[in-house]
């Protein structure tokens, strides 16, 4: 098969599809993959290495859109790039079209069979092509939660790990999934005092047996919600309530209550955010205060690390990827009722439950 890989042009986009190595693993397989010169360039990601890998580079996107039977990338295509896309070309790619109608209304047009990263399920459930995503942001909240407690950022001036015969912060991890254990694993090494809230108390019963004494769990609920709220440094918002807009959690009152200069990261700000205080911020201007409580609220954050997330996610698509190459959509998905949870849009028609529902396609 021809696999394209154009450079990504939303705005601060910088992660890329394919990097050098996934390449390879398609040119090994006897296909052929032609990337947009400059693709990866942004992360270190030079020419050079994609036609060590057996690339053919090619000048432009158009090119790029022209000469593939699959096209790989990373965000929802932009206009222009719908407008690239014929029929029964694949489009492998994070798509987020239930709040999209203009875009689901322009893949529809082309005919084309859009994959989409997200709806991918995995054998033991959840959805493994966002879940490096996640990852990513849970990690990453700390990091963005630390520096933001130092004063200069508006934070309480206090060093999360403290340090001998100096008192820690304290971290409050709200939600124990992907996010929730990828931050608290990241505040438990710096040294942090940290508590992690969740409703699911199996998945408070694992983290239980893997940290011990190292983190508390607790059961959420409002009382004790708004009890470690008040007395943390750090609050970290990590729920996911599957289908529907995050749940305000933390209120407006509560935040008035917290101690001046503690921070506040709502990674679930991509649904609405858990914190009624919230409202999304981007990398240029991530942060605002509100009672003297830093909000951080950015909205993408694992594109300030994308050179970490492409990696992260290249592991995530690869295998799927070189299936659809390897056998063609149809037969890919027929062998693997979890990639086809992926087809969100297939020659002309919406091809996924609730996409369609929400934007009143036939189905
Ligand atoms: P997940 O499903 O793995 O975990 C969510 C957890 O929230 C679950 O364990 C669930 O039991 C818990 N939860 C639900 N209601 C709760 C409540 N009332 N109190 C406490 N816990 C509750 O989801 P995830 O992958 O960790 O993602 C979390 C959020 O982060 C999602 O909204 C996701 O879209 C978002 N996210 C944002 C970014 C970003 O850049 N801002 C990046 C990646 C993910």
């Amino acid at each position: 098969m021809r696999i394209g890989l154009p450079k990504e042009i939303k705005n601060h986009e910088y992660r890329v599809g394919l990097t050098p190595a996934s390449v390879r693993e398609f040119t090994s397989r006897g296909h052929e993959v032609f990337v947009q010169s400059g693709a990866g360039a942004s992360i270190g990601l030079a020419d050079e290495q994609y036609a060590a890998s057996g690339a053919v580079l090619v000048k432009d996107a158009a090119e790029v859109f022209a000469k593939a039977d699959m096209v790989v990338k990373v965000k929802e295509p932009q206009p222009q790039e719908c407008a690239m896309l014929r029929e029964g070309q694949i489009l492998y790619t994070y798509l987020h079209l239930a709040p999209d109608p203009e875009q689901t209304a322009a893949l529809v047009k082309s005919g084309a069979i859009c994959v989409a990263y997200e709806t991918i399920t995995g054998p033991g459930g959840g959805l493994p092509l966002l879940a490096p995503m996640s990852e990513v942001a849970g990690r990453m909240s700390i990091q963005a939660g630390a520096a933001h407690l130092e004063k200069s950022k508006g934070g309480m001036g206090v060093l999360l790990g403290g340090v001998p015969g100096v008192e820690p912060a304290h971290v409050l991890v709200i939600g124990a999934g992907v996010v929730g254990t990828h931050a608290m694993q990241m505040a438990i090494g710096l040294g942090a005092r940290v508590t992690v809230l969740d409703k699911n108390v199996d998945r408070l019963r694992q983290i239980d047996a893997i940290y011990g004494n190292r983190v508390k769990t607790l059961y959420s609920n409002a009382q004790t919600l708004e009890e470690k709220v008040l007395e943390s440094d750090l609050v970290i918002g990590g729920v996911l309530v599957p289908g529907a807009a995050a749940p305000k959690l933390v209120t407006r009152s509560m935040v008035r209550c917290m101690k001046k200069g503690a921070v506040l990261v709502d990674v679930a700000i991509d649904q609405g955010g858990c914190f009624e205080t919230s409202r999304a911020t981007t990398h240029a201007e991530p942060t605002y205060v509100i009672d003297d409580v830093v909000h951080y609220c950015v909205a993408n954050m694992p594109g300030a690390v994308a050179r970490t997330s492409t990696f992260a996610l290249n592991n995530a698509t690869l295998a799927h990827g070189l299936a659809l190459a390897d056998k063609g959509w149809k037969q890919a998905m027929k062998d693997n009722p979890h990639l086809k949870a992926g087809l969100n849009v297939a020659a002309g028609k919406v091809t996924y439950d609730a996409v369609a529902r929400d934007l009143g396609y036939a189905y």
